[in-house]
């Protein structure tokens, strides 16, 4: 290697260079061979330079030999001189697109077996079956500009992320990842344990109880990019390992928190891409994110807000509305401004998303010069001034329409109001609107088990307004609660947590937690909490969704170095995989044969 060891590297030459003698190590990113003349694109993490070997001559035998062997992806050293490009060759894309090296020497280091497919020719859209193959060989997928971008990305955002809190007294604590069941409400992932035979181990959903542990030793301040593991079904783009930027405080309120994470952000942000997050996040309550946008991940890089309908609906002539809002349900309305054009195909292409989130369908009219017109335009004639107004409704509009009990009719519109903001492309790449969202409900009705669930998990306080009245109305309890959305997607979620271990109490039997289960499967954290507990809040950042944001990637898959496909496997090691026998019984199982094994 000595004398072929690189002395500059792949994106660092520019015309300052010309005239100098370098030597480069690579890969062959691209062979184009002109007849005596064979241009070569070298790449390293840090980009590509062209080196141009000319091998006319007579004396040239050796490296014409060498230089016509070389094939995509071969890893080689080039020794040459830095030249300036003709000025019709200069590529202005490139930062090294000013000059070239004049190869003199070429070393093939290692040769590389026949390509599962072309490095260079990868970013943005994979088919499945593609990016089987890319994570089968992801140490090559991983090679290629984009893969390499956005691991640095990942590796800035985090250092930043890290220098935010640690310049606010954060101290970095690992916390174990053999442990209990943690309470996030997922399935658990469990390592059985050889020395304690019929034991298992969980891995942590989250180091929730340990970092609020953390804060009733007196750390005050705590954080860690933790790994956290859910066993979930495959659904949406999820991993069953991922991480998150996790911390917590003590002696603080919300606000407190909340300005945490604008700091953390915004530095992962502005280190990561460059990016000005405008602060303070606007803060919405969850209600009214629910009216306003009909979700409670709003997406605010486009208007389109949700308007209500009830009032009208009930002094209007259609029969279905009337009686949902005399029913108590409510109407929910949108104005598409200037869509009035668009086909009754494609009212029920939106529809149907409408339809996917529970309402029975979506009603629609137009808004046409001299008033409104079709769809279910007939049964408000009478109304239509008021319509007009209550929507600030303009002719060329078209207005949508959903009749359910609040949360679905919400729910549905906000729906349709994505997939509107899609198709008209109004949720613009490269813009990032963040928010809070606050206030969320504490309980969650689960309506097939018929109990109440926890809105995001059993630590959480609730305001001190409900304090009296937690068993009556569970329902209308909120909690002090958070969740940070940056467009449409939510990116981190905390609360203020309970200290007081007679209103942990009362919210366990509120969840239908038993004082039995709940000292079987918190009786350490309970334990502890007789102690002193100090008043306690935090929040965690999901670390690869933020960076997949930032990325401008579809998945969070392509911003993690080795991830799992979508059926929680590994195509490159074959993981999870079979033990043997052997390993089997040194851990004190048996594996129940089933239909497919
Ligand atoms: N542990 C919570 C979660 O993973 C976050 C938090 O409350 O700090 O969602």
């Amino acid at each position: 290697m000595h004398e072929m060891k690189r002395t500059a590297t792949c994106g660092e030459l520019d015309a300052a260079a010309a005239g100098t003698q370098v030597t480069l190590n690579g890969w062959v990113a691209r062979i184009r061979d002109h007849g005596g003349i064979t241009f070569l694109d070298l790449r390293d993490r840090y980009g590509l330079t062209q080196v141009v070997f000319d091998v006319s001559g007579e004396a040239q035998d050796a490296l014409a030999a060498a230089v016509g062997g070389l094939k995509l992806e071969y890893c080689v050293a080039v020794q040459g001189t830095v030249r300036r490009r003709p000025p019709d060759m200069v590529n202005p894309e490139l930062a090294t697109g000013a000059i070239e090296v004049a190869g003199e020497q070429l070393v093939v280091l290692s040769t590389c077996a026949t390509l599962p497919f072309m490095v260079s020719d990868q970013a943005g859209a994979h088919t499945e079956a593609r990016e089987e193959l890319r994570l089968k060989h992801r140490y090559l997928d991983l090679r290629s500009a984009t893969m390499q971008r956005n691991l640095a990305l990942r590796h800035h955002a985090a250092q930043a992320m890290r220098e935010a809190l640690n310049s606010c007294r954060f101290l970095e604590i690992e916390t174990p990842t053999l442990m209990r069941s943690t309470p996030e409400g997922a399935r658990d992932f469990v390592v059985p344990s050889r020395l304690n035979p019929g034991s298992f181990y969980a891995l942590p959903q989250s180091p929730q109880i340990l970092k609020q542990l953390l804060m009733l030793s007196g750390c005050d301040r705590y954080y860690q990019l933790a790994r956290c593991y859910r066993d979930e079904d495959a659904r949406g783009d999820r991993q069953p390992e991922f991480t998150q930027l996790d911390f917590e405080m003590t002696f603080v309120d919300q606000d407190d928190v909340l300005e945490v994470l604008e700091a953390a952000f915004a530095a992962a942000f502005r280190d990561g891409i460059g990016h000005e997050l405008p602060l303070p996040f606007p803060r919405i309550p969850f209600h009214d994110a629910m009216n306003r946008y009909g979700s409670d991940r709003p997406d605010l890089r486009f208007e389109l807000e949700l308007r209500d309908f009830t009032e009208l609906a009930r002094a209007g002539d259609f029969g279905i509305f009337k009686k949902a809002a005399e029913r108590g349900d409510t109407v929910k309305a949108l104005r598409a401004p200037g869509l009035a054009g668009y086909s009754r195909r494609q009212v029920e292409e939106l529809e149907e998303h409408a339809k996917t989130y529970g309402a029975a369908g979506l009603a629609w009219m137009k808004c046409g010069a001299d008033g409104l017109e079709s769809g279910v335009s007939r049964f408000y004639q009478a109304q239509q001034a008021e319509i007009y107004r209550a929507l600030d409704a303009e002719p060329g509009d078209l207005l949508l329409l959903v009749a359910a009990p609040w949360r679905t009719a919400c729910t549905a519109l906000g729906a349709v109001r994505t997939e509107l903001a899609r198709r008209e492309g109004l949720a613009a790449a490269g813009v990032f609107k963040p928010c809070f969202v606050t206030d969320f409900p504490l309980f969650a009705w689960n309506e097939e088990e018929q109990r109440w669930d926890a809105e995001h998990h059993m630590f959480s306080n609730p305001q001190a307004q409900y304090l009296d009245s937690l068993e009556q109305d569970p329902a209308a309890v909120r909690g002090e609660l958070y969740d940070a959305v940056i467009n449409g997607v939510e990116l981190a979620s905390g609360s203020i947590r309970i200290h007081d271990p007679a209103l942990q109490r009362r919210v366990f039997a509120i969840l239908g937690v038993s004082e039995e289960e709940a000292a079987q499967r918190f009786g350490f954290m309970l334990d502890a909490f007789r102690y002193g507990p100090p008043p306690h809040g935090g929040a965690a950042i999901g670390f690869d969704r933020t960076v997949m944001l930032m990325a401008g990637e579809a998945t969070i898959r392509d911003v993690i170095a080795f991830p799992k496909n979508t059926w929680a496997a590994s195509p490159m090691d074959n993981s999870p995989a079979r033990l043997d026998t052997h390993q089997l019984a040194e851990l004190h199982l048996q594996v129940r044969p089933t239909a497919d094994s």
